[in-house]
């Protein structure tokens, strides 16, 4: 690995001590990256000039800016695009909340997962974002707003648990006291559905949120729109989750897209009501958002009203979730395909 942005401390230290650089050199370029966010070697004043050219030569920092930003003027919601050093784009969502700051961050370019109703993965995935390239999503946009960001969804493009080891790398790294120091707690996961990996991340005895793609409670129907089902079933993957439940004690969340015909009748509700009872978890509603490239239609008032309350009488707790940014409304990934459809590609 020759990303040092993605490098915990001890990989510092080992890299350090190669250039006959003390352990203590290790902390302050650590503080530099991820504290202080400063991705310039000629700022790190106190490392030796010497010794700053030849990282700079070996590992010269990935950059990324950020080349698009529209804010919501009814909620103060900002989604930006991000532009990577090898020129791809990415895109982020920030949320303001009275309880503070929320960031959804991107974990690949594209996606692979195919999910029917989703914008992110028509040009299906180019590349996996390092955890460097997730961290920087985070600095950027607290250097952009010159405020804290306290909580991270991991909800934009990409599917984080296709690679679990960066996606640990990112969690630790965040978490650092040493950089930013954003708890576990403070941070959502969410995957459509890839049962090893549950698994694995429930036994690597995390504290942080999953959130479990559901959007259907039978295979057939959850066939019909998320191709990983074809994978994994229903049941498999409900028998992770009570894995994850058990091991790390945490609730965990159901998304469910309602999309009009598809999974919103109160047959479905009742469905899942039944799929989920006795699992701690909670469940939330998303009314679909619609994407130029797919016919879905979000569902009537009418049905989603009813659709929490038959969840409600099996006693699960169900939010539907707020409209944020509604006068600049792109669903996940639209906005990147806007814009690379802009620049010519
Ligand atoms: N790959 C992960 C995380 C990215 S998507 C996952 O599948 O969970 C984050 C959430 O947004 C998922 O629940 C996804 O199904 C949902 N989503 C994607 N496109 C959507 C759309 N057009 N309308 C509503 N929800 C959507």
């Amino acid at each position: 690995m020759n990303d040092i942005t993605s490098m915990d401390l001890v990989a510092l230290q080992e890299l350090m001590s190669s250039y006959g650089e003390s352990a203590f050199r290790a902390k302050q370029l650590f503080e530099w990256l991820h504290h202080k966010m400063i991705w310039d070697y000629n700022e790190m004043t106190n490392l030796s000039q010497a010794f700053r050219e030849k990282i700079k030569r070996d590992f010269p920092i990935p950059q990324m800016k950020i080349v698009k930003k529209y804010t919501s003027k009814l909620d103060g919601t900002i989604k930006y695009l991000f532009e990577l050093q090898d020129s791809h784009i990415i895109e982020g969502v920030l949320m303001r909340y009275k309880h503070g700051n929320s960031l959804c961050i991107s974990s690949q370019v594209g996606c692979k997962m195919g999910c029917k109703f989703c914008a992110s993965t028509i040009g299906g995935l180019i590349r996996n974002l390092s955890a460097g390239e997730m961290l920087g999503q985070v600095y950027k946009v607290q250097q952009d707003i010159g405020e804290r960001i306290s909580n991270i969804v991991m909800m934009g493009s990409g599917e984080p648990l296709e690679r679990l080891d960066i996606t640990m790398q990112f969690i630790h790294l965040i978490n650092s006291k040493l950089g930013q120091n954003i708890g576990q707690r403070h941070i959502t996961l969410s995957t459509c559905g890839i049962v090893p990996a549950i698994y694995k991340l429930a036994d690597e005895m995390v504290q942080i949120t999953l959130a479990v793609s559901l959007h259907a409670p039978s295979d057939e129907r959850r066939k019909s729109i998320m191709p990983i089902a074809h994978k994994y079933s229903v049941t498999e993957l409900l028998e992770a989750c009570k894995y994850y439940t058990q091991k790390t004690n945490r609730r965990i969340t159901f998304e469910y897209a309602l999309i009009e015909g598809q999974n919103d009748t109160a047959e479905d509700a009742r469905d899942v009501g039944k799929l989920l009872d006795g699992l701690l978890c909670h469940v939330n509603l998303i009314p679909v958002n619609q994407v130029e490239e797919r016919e879905y239609k979000s569902s009537h008032t009418s049905s989603i009203e009813k659709f929490i309350k038959i969840l409600n009488s099996y006693g699960i707790e169900t939010t539907l979730r707020r409209k944020l940014g509604a006068d600049i409304d792109a669903a996940c990934g639209q906005l990147r395909n806007r814009y690379i459809k802009e620049r010519g590609e």
